[in-house]
């Protein structure tokens, strides 16, 4: 089995607020939220980062992060991030997207 926190929780093993599923991707919330909406959107397939991406599937993850978004109603404004990496500040090593919103977001990052 594996002993990826994403994997587990792709699998349904842990819990989690889901908000969007097909056949490749899931979505669901922060645990730990540090913006009013703050979502993350992961493939079921284990990928550590965008570097591991094949085919279509990062145009699939950005059809459904605008799906998200409307169904979120925050078109109005919103950040998009994938931390990659030890120096990108990466703590789970399972390719996921922040969906981050409904708040001023400053720049440049920390
Ligand atoms: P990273 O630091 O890799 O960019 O993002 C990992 C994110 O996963 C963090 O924002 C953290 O709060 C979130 N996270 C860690 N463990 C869990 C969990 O068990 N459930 C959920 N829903 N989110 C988690
Ligand atoms: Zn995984």
């Amino acid at each position: 089995m594996s002993e990826c926190l994403f994997c587990k929780i792709a699998e349904k093993k842990i819990e989690a607020k889901f908000v969007y599923e097909d056949k490749e991707i899931v979505a669901f919330r922060d645990v730990n939220p540090v913006a009013p909406t703050h979502i993350l959107v992961i493939p079921k397939v284990h990928i550590e980062n965008i570097l591991g991406i094949d085919g279509n599937l990062g145009e699939k993850m950005l059809q459904v992060i605008k799906k998200i978004v409307v169904s979120e109603k925050i078109e109005k404004g919103f950040r998009l991030v994938t931390n990659t990496g030890e120096h990108g500040g990466q703590t789970v090593y399972h390719l996921h997207w922040h969906i981050l919103s409904g708040r001023h977001m400053g720049w440049p990052p920390g």
